[in-house]
């Protein structure tokens, strides 16, 4: 079975063809400024690159041209289209509405508008994505993977903010979290890895660590909490976002700033966070080389980051009542042994410690860098959403076919 994974923002599109024998990529690549002058495509296959000019006025355009690019008889992966036997969309948001992948039918479209305003840079483009591959390949299953679905699990006391409660009721004000298909799968990956069921009170703290960083407490197999908020603002200072900051900031820097909240919330967003800090960059290969020449702001940044991190990390075995494994993932996660350190160390008090020197030189693949006498296992394990968004696409189309 070959499954085409579709990851749609608002001008790009990446896809993957994954051969669900292998669980591997036979090919790869996206789409670039789409509806915009000068739009490419870029795609990876037999080892090859290609890139490819052409106008893509609409992500219509854009599926056209993947398709056209991944049967093509130079380039291509595939002699036909008809080999491509489903199709896997990521879905930013449904609105706490789905705890799991679904098959795409009117009322699973419905779910994907109604959260439209949830997540506004987004979904529309979601939804363009599987529209565009609706009207390309009509008669193919396709399904949803939603961001956010993992998270549908955690209590109300998890999710509901100290507002008043008719916020949540008339508004849908409340944590739903994000990178939850990357928190299921790490946390899985760590189960099945330790030989452990997790549904036997396995308790794990998944620390995704990239450009948006989340952390989230997993327990029993289910989001249990997530450091994500109502949107991907929340939570740990990230790359160029703020992370969990008091309102009344805003209030107060309107006044001085003289500008208004949604100028605020875009500088939340964009000019935050390390590179805000550091005024360096918001990549941590540039703030380490920069810490490293004495840059004091970068090397604050980097503290910040990862002081925010650990105390997650903290609040979140004392929410659950202990800690058994710690993950780390995505690209600091997996990468950046000085950020992983700073987060371990020190938590002999919970019985967490790591081996340095593994720590180090991690291996390809899931690394176990868990310190000699820790009771507490600590993993790198590289995070996989696109596979587990196949993996789950091809189990909803087989149960149809
Ligand atoms: P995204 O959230 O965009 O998916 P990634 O998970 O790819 O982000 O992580 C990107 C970040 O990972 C970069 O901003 C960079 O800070 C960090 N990173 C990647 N490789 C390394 C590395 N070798 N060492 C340190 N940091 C790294």
């Amino acid at each position: 079975m070959k499954v085409l994974v579709i990851n749609a923002g608002s001008s790009s599109l990446k896809y993957q063809l994954i051969d669900m024998a292998t669980e591997k990529a036979i090919a790869k690549g996206g789409c670039e400024r789409i509806g915009l002058p000068g739009s490419f495509l870029k795609h990876k296959a037999n080892g090859k690159e290609v890139t490819i000019e052409s106008a893509m006025p609409d992500h219509t355009a854009a599926i056209e041209l993947t398709l056209k690019t991944l049967v093509d008889e130079n380039h291509g992966a595939i002699k036909s289209m008809d080999e491509i036997d489903a199709v896997g969309h990521r879905v930013l948001h449904s609105g706490g509405e789905y705890d799991r992948s679904v098959l795409i039918n009117d009322e699973v479209m419905k779910v994907c508008e109604n959260n439209i305003e949830l997540a506004p840079l987004h979904q529309p483009a979601n939804i363009k994505g599987i529209l565009a591959c609706k009207a390309v390949m009509p008669n193919v299953p396709m399904v949803a993977t939603f961001d956010n679905a993992f998270h549908a699990t955690m209590p109300e006391k998890a999710y509901i903010f100290g507002l008043p409660y008719e916020f949540y009721t008339k508004y849908r004000v409340r944590r739903y979290g994000a990178h939850g298909t990357s928190h299921r799968f790490v946390s899985s990956e760590a189960a099945k890895y330790l030989g452990v069921n997790p549904e036997e009170g396995f308790k794990v703290i998944t620390c995704h660590l990239g450009n948006g960083s989340s952390i989230a407490a997993v327990k029993d197999g289910k989001c249990f909490d997530t450091s994500m908020s109502f949107t991907p603002l929340g939570g740990v200072p990230m790359g160029t976002r703020t992370g969990d900051l008091d309102p009344a900031i805003l209030e107060y820097l309107a006044g001085k700033l003289n500008v208004d909240i949604k100028e605020l919330v875009r500088i939340c967003n964009k000019e935050s966070g390390v590179s805000g800090v550091s005024g360096v960059s918001s990549d941590f290969r540039d703030l380490t080389n920069a810490s490293k020449q004495g840059n004091h702001r970068a090397q604050l940044a980097l503290d910040i980051f990862n002081y925010s991190c650990k105390k997650f990390v903290g609040s979140y075995a004392a929410a659950m009542g202990g800690v058994d494994c710690i993950v780390f993932t995505a690209g600091i996660g997996e990468h950046d042994e000085a950020v992983r350190k700073a987060i371990a160390t020190d938590l002999e008090y919970m019985g967490v410690s790591i081996d340095l020197e593994k720590n180090g030189n991690p291996t390809d693949g899931i690394c176990d860098i868990t310190g000699e006498g820790s009771r507490v296992k600590v993993l790198i394990i590289p995070t996989n959403e696109e596979l587990v968004i196949a993996r789950d696409t091809a189990e909803l189309a087989s149960s149809v076919k």
